[in-house]
C-alpha cells in the first residue's frame, strides 16, 4: 500500500501543471461573452485536443471511443485488476466557464503527473474519462435526457432519441451532428454499453460545486452523498374567468392570479416543515405568471401559467410531494372555483453516490487533513448515470465562488489540489 502523503514534495509542480493546462483551456474557448465549448463543436474539440496532448506528455495510452469520449489510461502494476475511471465532460453551455465539466478531467491528469513525478505505479491503474455534451439541454431542443456522452458509454442512449434530440440552431439530429464530428452513432445501441464494466472498480467525478454551501462553511471540498431528483411541472396551468376588475366584487371572482399565489404560499410552508423535519429539499417556481397577451391593469387574471421545480435526495419526499401538490391543487381549485391543470408530473430519480466509496473519500480527508464536509448535489452530472448503471459512484465537490453556468466561475487551485488528493488516495487504495 503506497501512502498519498509520500507525494507531498511533488504536489506543487503537479498543481501547477494542473493550473496551466486550465490557464489554455480557458484562452483556447473563452469568447466575447464566455467559454463556448458547444457538444461536438470546435470549442469542445480544442478541449479534448488539449487534453490529448497533454495524456500523451504523461505517456497515458489516448483512445476515444464512438461517441467520441476520451479515455486516457494510465496502466496499473497488476493490469488485471480493475481500474478507477475518473473524470467528467468538457463541452460547456453558451457563454460559460472554464471549470464546470473541465476541472473534472484536469483533476485526473494531474493526479496521473504526482502519480508519475513521485515514481509510484499503483497497483491498480486508473482511467481519465472526458465525456462528450454533458450540457446538451442546453443546446439540444426535442424530447432527450442530455449527458449524452456518458449515457452513450453507459448504454442509456438510443437511435429514438439521437433523432429526438435535434442543435437548436440548425435543427440537426444529434446523431448528424456526431457524425459531422467524425464519429460512430451507428455504433451505439440502447442496452449496449461502450464502456467495459469489467475493467473498472469504479467511477469518481471531480466537479465545482454549483452552489454556495462550501463558501458558507469555508471549506474547500465536499464529499457528495447524493444527486437531488427532481419532480417537475412543466407547463402547469390554472383557469378562472377574465373579469372587469372595477365592477366585480370578491365573491363573484374566480382570480387564477390568488389561486395560483395559494399555491405557492401552501408548498413554501410545507417546504419549510420539511426542513424542520432535516429532510431534503428545495422547491422552485421558475416561470409564473399571467399571459401577456390577454391581461390588463383592469382585469380579474383568469389565467396563470408557471413551472414547478422540486428537487430531493430522497425518492420518497418526491412521492409526497406529488401527492401534497395534487391535493392542495384540488383543495384550492373548489375553494376558489377555479381549475388547476396540473399536466403530467415528470420525474427523474436521485442517485445515491455509493457509501463505501463516500466513507473511503471521508476516511481519507481526516487522514490528510482536509477540510470538508457531506452535502448533497442540486444539479445533474454524468456520475448519476454511472449510478442508474450500477456502477460503484463517488464525486467530490471544490468550492467555487461564483455560481456555475456563467463566464466567472472561480476555483482556487489551492481547493482543486485537495479535490485531487483525495482522488489520488481513491486510486492508490486498490
Ligand atoms: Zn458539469
Amino acid at each position: 500500500m503506497v501512502d498519498v502523503a509520500k507525494l507531498v514534495d511533488v504536489w506543487p509542480a503537479s498543481v501547477t501543471f494542473g493550473d496551466e493546462l486550465l490557464g489554455r483551456l480557458d484562452a483556447a474557448t473563452r469568447e466575447q461573452f464566455g467559454v463556448v465549448r458547444r457538444p461536438y463543436g470546435p470549442g469542445e474539440q480544442l478541449a479534448h485536443n488539449l487534453m490529448i496532448t497533454a495524456a500523451r506528455q504523461l505517456g497515458l495510452a489516448v483512445e476515444t471511443d464512438a461517441a467520441g469520449n476520451l479515455l486516457m489510461t494510465l496502466e496499473g502494476a497488476d493490469k488485471s485488476l480493475p481500474r478507477l475511471l475518473a473524470g467528467s465532460h468538457l463541452d460547456s453551455v453558451p457563454a460559460g466557464g472554464n471549470f464546470d465539466g473541465a476541472a473534472g478531467v484536469v483533476a485526473g491528469l494531474v493526479a496521473v503527473h504526482a502519480l508519475r513525478a513521485g515514481g509510484i505505479t499503483p497497483r491498480a491503474g486508473l482511467t481519465v474519462i472526458a465525456t462528450r455534451a454533458e450540457e446538451g439541454s442546453s443546446w439540444f431542443k426535442g424530447q432527450h435526457k442530455s449527458h449524452f456522452g456518458s449515457r452513450a458509454a453507459l448504454g442509456q442512449l438510443d437511435r429514438t432519441e439521437m433523432a429526438r434530440a435535434r442543435t437548436l440552431e440548425g435543427d440537426q439530429s444529434l446523431f448528424d451532428v456526431m457524425v459531422g464530428a467524425g464519429f460512430s452513432p451507428e455504433q451505439i445501441d440502447f442496452s449496449e454499453p461502450l464502456l467495459d464494466r469489467s475493467a473498472y472498480r469504479g467511477f469518481v467525478e471531480i466537479h465545482i460545486e454549483q452552489g454556495p454551501i462550501l463558501v458558507e462553511k469555508d471549506l474547500p471540498v465536499g464529499v457528495v452523498t447524493g444527486i437531488r431528483g427532481n419532480l417537475r411541472l412543466r407547463n402547469a396551468r390554472v383557469i378562472g374567468d377574465e373579469a372587469h376588475s372595477g365592477a366585480v366584487p370578491a365573491e363573484y371572482r374566480r382570480d387564477a392570479l390568488l389561486a395560483a399565489v395559494e399555491l405557492v404560499a401552501a408548498v413554501e410552508a410545507q417546504w419549510q416543515r420539511w426542513l424542520e423535519a432535516g429532510r431534503d429539499v428545495v422547491c422552485t417556481f421558475g416561470r409564473f405568471g399571467t399571459v401577456p397577451e390577454r391581461h390588463s391593469l383592469t382585469k380579474v387574471p383568469g389565467e396563470v401559467r408557471f413551472s414547478l421545480d422540486i428537487r430531493s435526495e430522497e425518492a420518497a419526499l418526491l412521492d409526497e410531494a406529488a401527492a401534497f401538490v395534487q391535493a392542495e391543487a384540488d383543495r384550492i381549485g373548489s375553494a376558489r372555483s377555479v381549475g388547476f391543470i396540473l399536466g403530467p408530473f415528470d420525474r427523474a430519480p436521485p442517485a445515491l453516490m455509493t457509501p463505501a466509496l463516500v466513507e473511503q473519500l471521508i476516511e481519507h480527508a481526516e487522514t490528510l487533513g482536509i477540510p470538508f464536509c457531506r452535502l448533497a448535489s442540486g444539479g445533474g452530472h454524468d456520475s448519476a448515470n454511472f449510478v442508474a448503471a450500477k456502477w460503484p459512484t463517488a464525486m467530490i465537490f471544490v468550492r467555487n465562488p461564483n455560481g456555475s453556468h456563467n463566464p466567472d466561475e472561480a476555483m482556487a487551485i489551492e481547493d482543486f489540489a485537495f479535490g485531487v488528493r483525495l482522488l489520488t488516495a481513491l486510486v492508490l487504495d486498490a
